[in-house]
């Protein structure tokens, strides 16, 4: 029996000191439309969750806690039931802040509505938003004795002037460094409790890179607890750890054989996956252990090894693991730092720093065409970089599984402003290459620096031509921005279509296929041609990884990487993968011979990457 059905018998008001876990045992449904298990909320499903839900209420005098989570441990329902618990029975002006408006949007539209919804006595007290279903608007939720007022960590605006007393901050791996010069949106947030004694500030994210990851600085500045069960055999504390996990696969095709166990790190046993239940219940003595003990702010570390039996299963988390080691033996780290933030729990470190390229190496790798542009091209675009003097030009040639063959590198020297040194630039950019099947092929798409050198000169020589789809490129400042995000801008001088690029990613990607050394996906092919010389190799890799960014600390000549970037960026926002183009390349991309101008009308249009 509940609580609430406890008291209901009584002919009592419940008591209104529930803990948040008590609360939402009594009153908490998970609503159809974001549950993978909708129906009434049981806190022994996710017992790991009971400490974190009390150590948030007011009963519990912690004024900070964190969470460092891997996904599909019901994350995001602890962070509703803290904010529905206060708004119901200890209201006060609250504050939740996401990364970014749209993903607010989401998690208000997606999960936080249809969750108050769903508890009839609590959206009672909200005050309705414009559409039946709604409640509050994007800015709020009003209700009786307090407010929710949403935040999102790239403005200030909203939250500036608040002072609150709960503050949800999630997600904040996704915050910037830095909003509007004021500093830390994490800090500013925090701040607006200040005022409060009785404070409760709650952070959670999945990690992302080492040394740079949010949570895990929240993460060190707390006690660091650890979720300990006993192992059913020898009955000693023990907590889910990566490498004892026990699992066989095929060494060929990195295939799970079998299921997965677990090696008890005490007595050797082998615990299969259905024990877990019973080892994380707390009646079982299982508990949240601190590895930092004496801290005032209690840290949570919850990897997805500990996802409630029925969610996510160690089989298929190791068969993700297996996935992410074959691409890593291949060269690309993406999908291992992927699984380590998301499954694993724990920041990633960077081997880029390590993976030294050894420009002897590239140069070795030089090959002599078959063709001006050989068969596994699909298409071609180019990027283009401007300097005071000189135009740098790199046409790059994509294929299947973004294998890409370095086609031609030109240097146009010249004032850019100048016209006839643009004319040089444009003709350059029509010229025709011929494919290894015979057929004609031009730049399909082309990437131009538009943030450094010669801004107006080039947002002009761009907005022309954009029709070409010549787009005029400006790098994030967000070091997470993905390459694309396929819309533009027109908020700039010449209104010219503005795109911002996720240049670390791209560099990320690129650095990372230059690790591959041999043909296929994502290897990087090099002309047998005089200007991919030593010069050329030392500007591709001269960027190193500081703190996640990539840099050129030595201030040397870089044009060749800046160029592949835009080259790739040109590729990103036209939204074609070139391995979709196995079968009907020749009507899009190539020029028949006899046939040079009626090819146009068939063009894919790009307006797909555009809004
Ligand atoms: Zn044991």
């Amino acid at each position: 029996m509940g609580i609430y059905e406890k008291f209901f018998l009584k002919g009592l008001e419940p008591d209104p000191l529930l803990t948040i876990s008590e609360w939402a045992d009594s009153f908490r449904f998970l609503p159809k439309e974001s549950s993978a298990e909708p129906g009434k909320w049981r806190t022994n499903r996710f017992p790991f969750s009971k400490e974190i839900m009390d150590v948030l209420s007011p009963q519990d005098p912690t004024t900070e806690v964190k969470v460092i989570k891997g996904t599909q441990i019901g994350g995001t329902e602890i962070a509703n039931n803290f904010l529905m618990t206060y708004m119901d029975l200890y209201p006060s002006p609250m504050l939740l802040m996401l990364p970014t408006e749209s993903l607010l949007k989401k998690h208000r539209q997606m999960k936080l509505v249809p969750s108050v919804r769903a508890i009839k006595k609590l959206a009672k007290k909200i005050k309705p938003g414009k559409t039946k279903n709604d409640l509050g608007d994007n800015s709020m939720m009003e209700f009786p004795g307090g407010s929710l007022v949403y935040a999102y960590s790239n403005s200030t605006a909203n939250f500036r002037s608040l002072s609150c007393r709960i503050v949800c901050l999630d997600d904040v791996d996704g915050y910037p460094d830095d909003v509007n010069n004021e500093g830390s949106p994490i800090a500013l947030a925090k701040n607006r409790a200040d005022s409060f004694p009785n404070r409760k500030i709650y952070i959670n994210s999945t990690p992302t890179l080492k040394g740079i990851s949010n949570i895990e600085k929240e993460f060190e500045d707390s006690d660091q607890r650890e979720y300990f069960m006993p192992c059913p055999f020898c009955k000693e504390l023990i907590t889910f750890d990566r490498e004892n996990f026990v699992y066989d696969f095929d060494e060929e095709n990195y295939e799970l054989k079998g299921d997965v166990v677990y090696s008890c790190p005490k007595c050797g046993s082998l615990i299969e996956e259905y024990h877990k239940t019973w080892m994380m219940s707390e009646e079982n003595g299982a508990k949240w252990i601190p590895q930092n003990p004496g801290h005032p702010y209690k840290g949570y570390r919850i990897p997805s090894y500990y996802s409630p039996l029925g969610f996510l299963s160690w089989n298929k988390i190791f068969r993700e693991y297996l996935k992410a080691k074959k691409a890593l033996k291949a060269g690309n780290e993406k999908l291992m730092k992927t699984w380590v933030n998301t499954r694993d729990a724990r920041p990633w470190e960077e081997q880029f720093i390590k993976v030294k390229v050894d420009i002897q190496e590239l140069l070795d790798r030089k090959e002599e065409y078959t063709a001006e542009v050989p068969r596994g091209v699909r298409i071609l675009t180019a990027g283009i970089d401007t300097q005071d003097d000189r135009f740098e030009i790199e046409v790059v040639g994509w294929g299947e599984g973004y294998e890409s063959w370095s086609i031609d590198y030109k240097i146009i020297h010249g004032d850019p402003d100048l016209l006839e040194t643009q004319k040089a630039l444009d003709l350059y950019l029509q010229k025709i290459f011929k494919h290894e099947s015979g057929n004609l092929m031009r730049i399909y798409a082309a990437g131009f620096d538009t943030g450094g050198h010669k801004t107006n000169t080039m947002y002009s020589f761009c907005k022309k031509r954009y029709l070409r789809k010549f787009f005029a490129l400006k790098g994030s400042k967000d070091i997470n921005a993905p390459i694309t995000t396929g819309r533009f801008s027109l908020k700039n001088k010449g209104k010219v279509p503005l795109f911002s690029i996720g240049v670390n990613t791209a560099k990320d990607d690129i650095y990372s296929a230059l690790t591959i050394t041999s043909p296929g996906a994502l290897y990087m092919h090099f002309p047998n041609k005089d200007i991919y010389d030593e010069n050329y190799f030392k500007q591709l890799t001269a960027e190193k990884k500081v703190n996640g960014r990539w840099l050129n600390q030595s201030k040397k000549r870089n044009e060749a990487i800046d160029v592949r970037v835009y080259a790739r960026a040109a590729l990103a926002i036209v939204g074609i993968d070139p391995t979709d183009l196995a079968n009907q390349d020749r009507y899009f991309f190539y020029q028949q011979i006899n046939q040079s101008q009626n090819t146009q009308k068939k063009q894919r249009t790009f307006s797909k990457g555009i809004r």
